[in-house]
């Protein structure tokens, strides 16, 4: 019998995806939000590319931030916030990577300004309500609205300049959000066909990318797989994979990228028993006939070391890890990740063993 139970929260926004677009078509968005004073927001290392897309409509350009650091210090969010006001804009345009995005949102959590978003990297938060500052070494987060871009403007052709290994790293941090989208909190059967397509985009895309930095067309795939990933994760959020992977970050400080494509097949082995129609849609996105020795074998093509220790982590963290995560999980991961559980994938992880798939105790249905 089919039974089909979900919520979905579609989130608004308009989103212009064409090689060149940032050339052609960012006028024309300008003006279609009736931007006459607009704020720039981008890096120091990309102000060169963003005054030139800005030049044909140079003369409604009221300001330009370029202070933009990683994870949008408190004070730098208050720099653009205060530079906003002083220039009266009436609209953020933010060109370049999540950091530069994340700036403008932390403006426009305050002052419900628009943002028009032309992103150079695989980051994805142009496509999420999700907010992020940092003070004190520490990260807040949250999800407001008013953070979210009005208007998505993506062009591959930007894209290219990005190192082969900071695209691997975005991309497959694009490729965990896919994944997760089948068993994360809010999971639905919307994101999931947003992150089916973005599994086969992904997977397509970045082993070309990172053989051929230049290659335009494999670029264009790694991009809307990106796009396909964070429309994923605004709606359905992040579960197991997302929490593990976070501790490991905060407490050993690992690389972010490596970390997620290592642990992943380890969380999906463990899901698989029971998540059985979402492995099955995975593998067949990955071309794979086993969704975990596809994730393994693309990893691998990326050369992603097997296992955490190869990244410095030490076996005694592993307790401590799973002390961390264990109160975290998700209630309704499609499998009850008790301590014994979470030890054995965690250990796995930092061996860099094949993931095990043991016997399922399905702790809630699977409706994807
Ligand atoms: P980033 O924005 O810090 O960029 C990394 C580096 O790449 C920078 O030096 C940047 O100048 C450079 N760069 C960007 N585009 C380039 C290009 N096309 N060519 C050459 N160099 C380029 O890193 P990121 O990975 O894009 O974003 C990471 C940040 O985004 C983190 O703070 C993360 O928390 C945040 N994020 C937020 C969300 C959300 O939903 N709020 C989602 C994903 C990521």
């Amino acid at each position: 019998m089919f039974t089909q139970r979900f919520v979905y929260d579609a989130l608004p926004g308009r989103v212009v995806f064409e090689a060149g677009a940032a050339r052609t078509r960012l006028v024309g968005e300008v003006e279609r939000l009736g931007a006459s004073r607009v704020l720039l927001v981008a890096s120091a290392s990309e102000e060169p590319l963003a005054r030139e897309l800005v030049a044909p409509f140079a003369g409604r350009v009221a300001g330009v931030f370029t202070g933009v650091r990683p994870h949008v210090p408190a004070a730098v969010a208050e720099a653009a916030r205060a530079l906003a006001g002083s220039v009266s804009a009436d609209t953020l345009l933010c060109i370049g990577g999540g950091s530069t995005t994340g700036t403008a949102k932390a403006v426009a959590l305050t002052t419900g300004l628009p943002i028009l978003a032309v992103p150079t990297t695989y980051a994805g938060s142009e496509v999420t309500p999700v907010w992020g500052l940092t003070e004190q070494s520490r990260k807040t987060t949250g999800t407001d609205h008013r953070v979210l871009p009005r208007t998505v403007v993506y062009d591959p052709e930007l894209t290219v300049s990005l190192p082969a290994e900071l695209s691997a790293a975005s991309g497959l941090n694009a490729m965990a959000h896919c994944v997760e989208a089948y068993w994360a909190p809010r999971r639905n059967p919307i994101s999931a066909l947003a992150a089916e397509e973005g599994i086969a985009a992904l997977a397509a895309g970045l082993p070309a990318v990172v053989a051929d930095p230049g290659d335009l067309a494999a670029r264009e795939r790694l991009l809307y797989g990106a796009y396909l990933a964070g429309s994923a994760l605004a709606v359905s959020g992040t579960g197991l994979h997302h929490k593990i992977c976070h501790a490991l970050g905060g407490a050993y400080d690992l690389p972010h990228a490596r970390t997620h494509a290592i642990v992943l097949p380890h969380v999906l082995a463990f899901n698989a028993p029971a998540a059985p129609h979402a492995t099955a849609r995975i593998a067949q996105a990955l071309g794979a006939n086993d969704a975990v020795s596809g994730l393994r074998y693309l990893a691998a093509r990326l050369g992603i070391p097997t296992g955490l220790r190869e990244l410095g982590m030490r076996e005694e963290h592993v307790d401590e890890i799973v002390a961390l995560v264990q109160h975290a999980v998700p209630a309704d991961n499609p499998r009850t990740a008790d301590r014994v559980a979470l030890h054995e994938l965690i250990h796995a992880a930092w061996a860099g063993a094949p993931p095990a798939t043991t016997t399922a105790r399905p702790s809630t249905r699977e409706n994807t």
